[in-house]
């Protein structure tokens, strides 16, 4: 009898629990009630989202400071003015991009109304990356409120501090009966995407792409994927040396390198290089300093691990510029590298971090080919003083987007969809590309409830004069 009674006993619940279950119930009920569909709704959520940001300024600060070493500056332009002005964009033109948009019509629906509805998934799941911990959480969650969605955002564990602000704080600026925060890792995510959603908005690593896209297809769940890659960065010989490495070594070292569409690496001839490498370093001394370890402007690496996998990379090649690295800060010193092969893992994974590669190629024929032999990347860059040059990368290669003579500008612009194609992503958003990718195009006709006698041509029995109809 013994055993047998302890056995019994033992709750069977724990075994079979579920944490999200509750949680996403509560949200489908709000959704099901119709309560987030009103624009007065969507607004309301979108100042609650304006007032977080208002009001926590400092907090996120420090909080992107602890998990990145992030500066002032990088985290005013590149993670919460961002989030602001989508903010403002969206509640400025949020009754229009909710209107039913009237669509033309052919002779038999001549006295119909013929319209695209944007409509609400319902229950939208958003998982983001830890590089861009504020921007690319509430970038996504600004669209996904203003189609009217209910939503589960899931943060980063790698960005902690932001993650806990997220985690904290955010709901207090929401209705929480259509929005929550869920905390984890692969196997908590892994675990929540066992749930049906009725949208999922996956940003980071094309490894997870895979892993979130299959689990979406057991429930035909359709979803945008935001992934990274490498960044080709083509430099013409026509170029003024100085000017194009300010641009790249801007680009590439913000946030410590770690940004999805940073210059990866950079092709250009054996003369190119030669003109390059000093005016690299000159403007890696005029924005870091001689001693970068101290400058307040560069950033750190995320993790340990993220960390010993960068360091792994210096390895590679020839160090031009920097190679310098200390564990106990996660701290990388701008590098260039050159005479690296592209066999080697640095022109294999995406980098992530401050190093950038110089890869030669002896012409622009050679530079395309090089491009198109690989993955379409996220971002695409070419510098030249020759338009033709640019707009020859432009029209012979592909990417998600493409910025001539400068570094991740393109993504600036509201105005532009963000997102990548083929291994880069699919899918975009920004401005009104975000209330489209979070709403349902509903095709919807309205037809005349009378008129029989004029519809009643196309019934069979069929003769010749079905198809004059
Ligand atoms: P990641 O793919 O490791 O993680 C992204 C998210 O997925 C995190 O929230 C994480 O918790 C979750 N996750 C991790 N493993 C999982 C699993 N097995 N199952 C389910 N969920 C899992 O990416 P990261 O390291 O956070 O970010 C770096 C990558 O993201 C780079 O490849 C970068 O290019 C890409 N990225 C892309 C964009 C873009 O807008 N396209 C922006 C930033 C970063």
């Amino acid at each position: 009898g013994e055993p047998e009674q302890v056995w019994a006993r033992r709750p069977l619940l724990p075994l079979r629990m579920d944490p999200y279950a509750d949680t996403l119930r509560r949200l489908r009920e709000a959704f099901s009630t119709g309560r987030t569909r009103p624009a007065e709704f969507r607004a309301a959520q979108l100042k609650g989202l304006r007032r977080f940001l208002q009001e926590n300024q400092q907090l996120l600060q420090e909080a992107l400071a602890q998990d990145l070493h992030k500066s002032t500056f990088e985290a005013e332009v590149s993670e919460i003015r961002i989030s602001e002005s989508e903010i403002d964009l969206a509640l400025r033109n949020l009754r229009s991009w909710m209107k039913d948009e009237k669509v033309p019509k052919n002779l038999a629906t001549q006295l119909d109304s013929a319209f695209i509805r944007k409509e609400p998934f319902g229950l939208v799941l958003i998982i983001a990356p830890w590089n861009y911990p504020v921007n690319l959480t509430l970038v996504p969650l600004v669209g996904a409120l203003a189609a009217g969605n209910c939503v589960v955002l899931k943060p980063s564990e790698f960005s902690r501090s932001t993650e806990k602000v997220l985690a904290e704080v955010l709901p207090r600026y929401l209705d929480q009966s259509c929005f929550a925060v869920v905390l984890g890792g692969p196997q908590e995510t892994g675990q929540l995407l066992e749930h049906k959603f009725d949208y999922i908005f996956f940003t980071g690593s094309p490894r997870v792409g895979r892993i979130v896209m299959a689990a979406a297809a057991k429930h035909l769940t359709p979803l945008t994927l935001e992934l990274g890659g490498k960044n080709p960065c083509y430099v013409d010989d026509d170029c003024d040396p100085q000017t194009v490495a300010n641009r790249v070594a801007f680009f590439r070292y913000f946030n410590s390198g770690q940004t999805c569409v940073a210059p990866d690496y950079v092709l250009c001839s054996p003369d190119t290089q030669e003109r390059l490498l000093p005016a690299l370093q000159s403007a890696i001394t005029r924005f870091y300093g001689d001693d970068p370890q101290s400058c307040p402007s560069l950033g750190r690496i995320i993790s340990d691990k993220h960390f010993q996998r960068l360091r792994g990379l210096l390895g590679c090649g020839r160090v031009a510029i920097g190679g310098q690295s200390d564990e106990s800060e996660r701290y990388i010193a701008p590098t260039v590298l050159v005479d690296v092969q592209e066999t080697e893992p640095v022109m294999q994974e995406e980098i992530f971090g401050p190093i950038l590669p110089i890869m030669n190629v002896r012409s622009l024929d050679e530079a395309i080919d090089f491009i198109n032999r690989r993955e379409k990347p996220l971002a695409l860059y070419a510098f030249s003083n020759s338009n033709q040059v640019v707009k020859r990368v432009l029209a012979q290669t592909s990417s998600g987007g493409f910025c001539g003579n400068d570094g991740f500008m393109h993504m600036t612009l509201a105005s532009l969809p963000f997102g990548g194609v083929g291994a880069s992503g699919m899918g975009s958003y920004h401005g009104k590309f975000s209330f489209d990718t979070f709403s349902h195009h509903r095709a919807c006709l309205l037809r005349h409830p009378g008129l029989e006698k004029i519809y009643s041509i196309r019934y069979p029995p069929y003769s010749p004069r079905n198809l004059r109809m």
